[in-house]
């Protein structure tokens, strides 16, 4: 395992690409500032999503703009030339809450964007912060659990009272900053090709995706066989997802914990997606597949999966595919 991990060490200098020469682009995923060394040791081209209500310590209360900025302006710095994705606050569900909320279903209640729009001030000042930190141009910002195209369009215009009042204190921001939208509600799964044209880009959640479409709650153990990442409604909604993204002509990304699995990584890159956002540790474990697989091999493999009734026989292709495509030693990680 040593000597596998010093093999994975010496791939972070190495392009992410198939055989047959796709570029992928693997990003990670940031909760803690802590991280950010780690990231950058491992070859990370970029934060694909920095979870901001993990960030802070919201227990108490929500920090203020200075406070905010100082945080996204170093993380800018430090990652350029590299893009920092950054996610306005998802807050709700099973997320901290500094204020004293009782739902009896959080997580189809007051999370994410919806608590934000209802909670304008909150979202301001996290807005202006981002856009003050931008002036490197290497900041995105991105809304959590989008479900409807008003919630896009409400938001940027508050991106544009925002800009406004920085234009009249002459303060200096990124009035290109690309605004982005986690597609994690299957509402926005089928609205994916309108939504994607009102942004730039798309980042495809599993871990909520999956929970909603499948109605099994990601953190309940009862239930957790049910959590199945190769549902075939799971893997047909990435399929339509992607390509009504690129049809809406934004880019598309994925960062939910799927993206982590090395049984997933052919699927995915066979579907089409071209950006990859996954946790530190496994970069080097999910370039190593990457370098190993041809491009025109896994588009037909997701070609089959798409086909598939049930969750196991796309789970069992994709080991087959696994046991003949990928090296031996790459198994042994996932056996
Ligand atoms: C997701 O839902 O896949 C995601 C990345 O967001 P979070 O895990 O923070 O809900
Ligand atoms: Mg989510």
């Amino acid at each position: 395992m040593a000597e596998f991990d010093s093999n994975l060490q010496k791939l972070i200098d190495k392009p992410t690409e198939t055989l047959d020469g796709r570029k992928i682009i693997l990003k990670a995923n940031l909760d803690i500032v802590e991280e950010l060394d780690y990231i950058q040791k491992n070859g990370a081209e970029g934060i694909g999503l920095v979870r901001t209500e993990q960030i802070f310590d919201l227990e108490e209360e929500f920090p203020d703009e200075e406070t905010q900025y100082k945080v996204y302006s170093d993380l800018a710095e430090k990652l350029y030339p590299f893009y920092v994705v950054i996610r306005v606050f998802d807050i709700g569900g099973d997320k901290v809450f500094p204020v004293d909320v009782q739902e009896p279903n959080p997580f189809l209640g007051w999370r994410g964007i919806r608590f934000l729009l209802d909670n304008k001030d909150l979202l301001k000042t996290q807005i202006r912060a981002l856009l003050r930190a931008s002036v490197h141009k290497n900041i995105k910002f991105m809304l959590p659990m989008i479900s409807s195209i008003q919630e896009i369009r409400k938001t940027k215009e508050i991106l544009e009272e925002c800009k406004t009042e920085l234009r009249e204190k002459n303060i200096e921001f990124d009035n290109n900053i690309n605004l982005g939208i986690m597609i994690e509600v299957p509402s926005a799964a089928f609205m994916a090709e309108e939504f994607a044209q009102e942004v730039d880009f798309l980042s495809i959640g599993t871990n909520d995706l999956i929970q909603y479409l499948l109605a099994v709650d990601r953190g309940n153990e009862i239930v957790s066989s049910l959590y199945q990442e190769f549902h075939p409604a799971v893997v047909r909604s990435l399929y339509k997802i992607i390509h009504s993204g690129k049809k809406g002509d934004a880019k598309v990304s994925i960062c939910g914990e799927m993206a982590a699995d090395i049984l997933a990584t052919p699927l995915l890159v066979g579907m089409g997606l071209d950006s990859l956002s996954v946790s530190a540790a496994t970069i080097p474990h999910i370039k190593k597949i990457i370098r190993s697989i041809n491009y025109e091999d896994v588009k037909l493999l997701a070609e089959e999966c798409l086909n598939f009734k049930t969750e196991k026989e796309i789970r069992d292709k994709l080991q087959v595919y696994f046991s003949e495509h990928i090296t031996d030693e790459v198994e042994n990680i996932i056996s």
